[in-house]
């Protein structure tokens, strides 16, 4: 079993590091975002991405139907985990989740509308799950979709929408059937500018904004539904597959665990260097044997994902499932091993890291939360893997 990448695929990957230091631009790579770095929401962010698109990297494995390049999925995933160790914006949404989505259950109309735009980086989207009374069980949405004419009229609330605050569409789910749970959801799309839509600002401890969204007497047309009326949270569960898997990235948690290595090799604490401490060799070894087991993770929901038909379900929960986890567990040990001096500021030049232990700390909570809480990846992994009874 070979777990190395190939030569054309370390070629690439040369490739894109070439460029993101010919293109480094610190208002577009910025690693104290952590996680929520990969939001494409400032003009030079965009202006990025859309360089990205000429590069013919936006849409690297859609098929070439489409505008796509017909690549492995690999590519996708060299390129995106090179964006994301640096703190730069990411394809997982536009390309990896409403793109991947649209090729597979969008209508002709859909298609020809924003598959383009993806490519050219010309559309910014927002995801419409979470409600207040709908959020590990997403199926309990209530936001009404009523048929009206030849579109559907939409009324209700959503919250936790990342986005929607910059982006120009709407991804959201509504219950088109108030008698059946999982069969009477609906996929549309909505443009945010619309005149029945109110976004309201929520500020996360992470310092990153994300939104409540009210929708009164939204109007859409039928051309605006995505796939089949009624089937769409199977099409929102294989959009979260894919979510789990691009939006949750490793390099990010390998870069912090590099920074966190090297602060154990150099400093003291009273007078002793820390590298002699058995106590931290042994956690840090520990950490580097847990940041291969999530490596491993993530390059087998590429290998699997790369055989065809749906995504990977419990392969891409056992990944977020891990990699989140760990990523807060390393968030402990750097505070621990830099001591009081980790709670300064980020950007704080005379505290440990930088600062970089305090928000790493403050961000890392919600990658356990987002995209499905780790209970719910669990829960995922009992029924699909284990054949368990389903508990909601
Ligand atoms: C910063 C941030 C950004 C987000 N962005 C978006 C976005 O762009 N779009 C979007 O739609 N949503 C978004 N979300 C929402 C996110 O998906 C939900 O917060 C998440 O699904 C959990 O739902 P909830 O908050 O309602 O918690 P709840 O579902 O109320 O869960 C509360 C607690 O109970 C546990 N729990 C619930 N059910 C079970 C069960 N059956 N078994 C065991 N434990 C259970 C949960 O794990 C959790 O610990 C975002 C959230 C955050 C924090």
């Amino acid at each position: 079993m070979d777990f190395e990448f190939s030569e054309e695929q370390q070629a690439f990957a040369k490739e894109v590091e070439v460029f993101l230091d010919e293109h480094d631009d610190p208002h577009v790579f910025d690693v104290t975002r952590e996680n929520m770095a990969q939001i494409v929401d400032t003009p030079r962010r965009r202006a990025f991405m859309a360089l990205l698109g000429e590069q013919g990297w936006l849409g690297m494995t859609w098929p070439e139907e489409y505008g796509g390049g017909d690549g492995e999925g690999v590519y996708e995933y060299l390129l995106n985990e090179q964006l994301a160790g640096r703190g730069g914006p990411q394809i997982g949404k536009g390309v990896g989740i409403i793109g991947k989505t649209l090729i597979r259950h969008g209508n002709d109309h859909l298609k020809a509308e924003f598959l383009p735009k993806i490519l050219r980086n010309e559309v910014e989207f927002a995801v419409g799950y979470s409600e207040p009374d709908a959020g590990s069980d997403a199926a309990a949405m209530k936001l009404k979709a009523v048929k009206d004419g030849d579109g559907w009229m939409l009324n209700g609330q959503k919250v936790w929408t990342t986005s929607a605050h910059f982006a120009e569409w709407y991804w959201l789910g509504a219950r088109t059937d108030p008698d059946s749970k999982h069969q009477g959801i609906t996929l549309f799309l909505v443009p945010l500018d619309h005149p029945g839509i109110t976004i309201k600002e929520i500020w996360t401890m992470g310092d990153e904004r994300t939104n409540e969204v009210f929708l009164d007497d939204v109007w859409v047309h039928d051309d605006y539904v995505v796939g089949d009326v009624n089937k769409g949270f199977q099409y929102i569960s294989e959009a979260l597959d894919l979510e789990r898997f691009t939006m949750f990235t490793f390099s990010p948690v390998e870069q912090r665990f590099e920074i966190l290595v090297e602060y154990v090799r150099t400093a003291t604490r009273d007078g002793e260097p820390l590298r002699d401490d058995p106590v931290i060799r042994q956690r840090m070894a520990r950490l580097a044997t847990d940041l291969e087991v999530s490596r491993v993770l993530g390059l087998r929901v590429v290998h699997a994902s790369m055989q065809g038909g749906t995504p990977p379900t419990t392969q891409a929960s056992e990944y977020k499932l891990f990699t989140t986890e760990l990523s807060k567990r390393l968030a402990d040990a750097s505070m621990d091993i830099c001591g009081p001096g980790s709670q300064l500021r980020v950007r704080t030049k005379e505290a440990p890291l930088e600062g970089r232990s305090e928000s790493t700390y403050r961000y890392t909570v919600i990658d356990t939360i987002g995209g499905g809480t780790s209970e719910v990846q669990k829960n995922i992994i009992a029924r699909r893997e284990l054949g368990l009874p389903k508990n909601f």
